[in-house]
């Protein structure tokens, strides 16, 4: 059978149904089957596994996880692309489409009903390059239970996601992430396997949920204000960004000093320099302060 991800076989689809891109939904088609067969492969999938995707497009990726997923549920917000779906995708029947707004859709009860005969859940998605982070958070904010995730996005957003501490991308977004899951950048895409080609160049990003998350801390949420606080302002130190942007900071710089002190921190350190242990021992000495 022959792959929708050409450029020929993608041409004819898209000229048969008349289909125009809309750059305000993050439209670029994947045209290389080499890159898909490395997305599935990163992926892992068997069988036995769920896959959810994001943005099916025309399907290009869809069938690939139809292909070797137990059961592939795609999401797609675009409806002019639901006739082309269900054409592209007539020879696979383990495929439903979801028109809906991933970011609105309550996909923890969606995989419920769906894979309820499935242990194993991926998601695997060319995301919508407007909106990545958001649907990342979403979809581990939402307490949906995948074993982990594969998804292409740009370069630029893939390096920070899994970047270390004390080089120029680690932020609150790393944390943020690596707090529930192991990420590596399985492989950089070239723009030239795109229709059309985007801007800027992507990447293949693999998230693995870690068993419980990577530190121990009092309160999930206070800790995610102490990290995007220390990150405020990136040139200022600790000290600075923590009483300029906690509630209160600066009357209560005393107790962020002695709060540094017993959690072994440098007031002089910048946020980029401490690792994801340290955030956690800071706001756990932070938290009795501000609550
Ligand atoms: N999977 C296809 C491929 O690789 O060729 C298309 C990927 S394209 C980068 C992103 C897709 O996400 C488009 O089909 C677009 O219509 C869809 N999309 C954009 N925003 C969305 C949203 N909020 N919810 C669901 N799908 C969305």
């Amino acid at each position: 059978m022959k792959d929708i991800a050409t450029p020929t076989r993608t041409k004819e689809i898209l000229e048969k149904y008349g289909f125009s891109f809309k750059k305000s939904l993050g439209q670029n088609f994947l045209i290389d089957p080499n890159i898909l067969r490395r997305i599935t492969e990163t992926a892992e999938l068997t069988k036995e596994t769920g896959a959810i995707e994001i943005g099916p497009g025309i399907g290009a990726l869809t069938e690939h996880l139809a292909r070797t997923a137990g059961k592939v549920v795609a999401f797609e917000i675009d409806q002019r692309l639901l006739p082309v779906l269900s054409d592209t995708l007539s020879p696979y029947d383990n495929v439903k489409i979801i028109h809906e707004d991933i970011l609105k859709a309550d996909v923890a009860q969606i995989t419920e009903q769906e894979f309820s005969d499935f242990e194993q859940l991926m998601v695997v998605a060319n995301l919508p390059y407007y909106i990545t982070t958001p649907i990342i958070m979403k979809l581990l904010e939402d307490k949906v239970p995948f074993k982990g995730m594969v998804v292409m996005l740009q370069k630029e957003v893939a390096d920070r996601i899994s970047a270390k501490p004390g080089t120029k991308d680690y932020g609150s977004l790393s944390i943020a992430i690596q707090y529930y899951m192991e990420a590596t950048t399985a492989f950089i895409v070239p723009k030239t396997v795109f229709m059309p080609q985007p801007n800027v160049d992507s990447a293949i990003i693999k998230l693995l949920r870690r068993e419980r998350p990577a530190v121990e801390v009092t309160n999930e949420e206070f800790f995610f204000t102490v990290t995007r606080a220390s990150f405020a302002q990136r040139r200022k130190t600790i000290l600075n960004n923590l009483t300029n942007q906690l509630p209160a900071g600066k009357e209560k710089k005393e107790q962020i000093l002695e709060a540094l002190q017993q959690a072994e921190i440098e007031p002089s350190r910048r946020g980029e320099s401490l690792s994801l242990e340290e955030f956690a021992r800071l706001a756990n000495a932070l938290y009795p302060v501000f609550n």
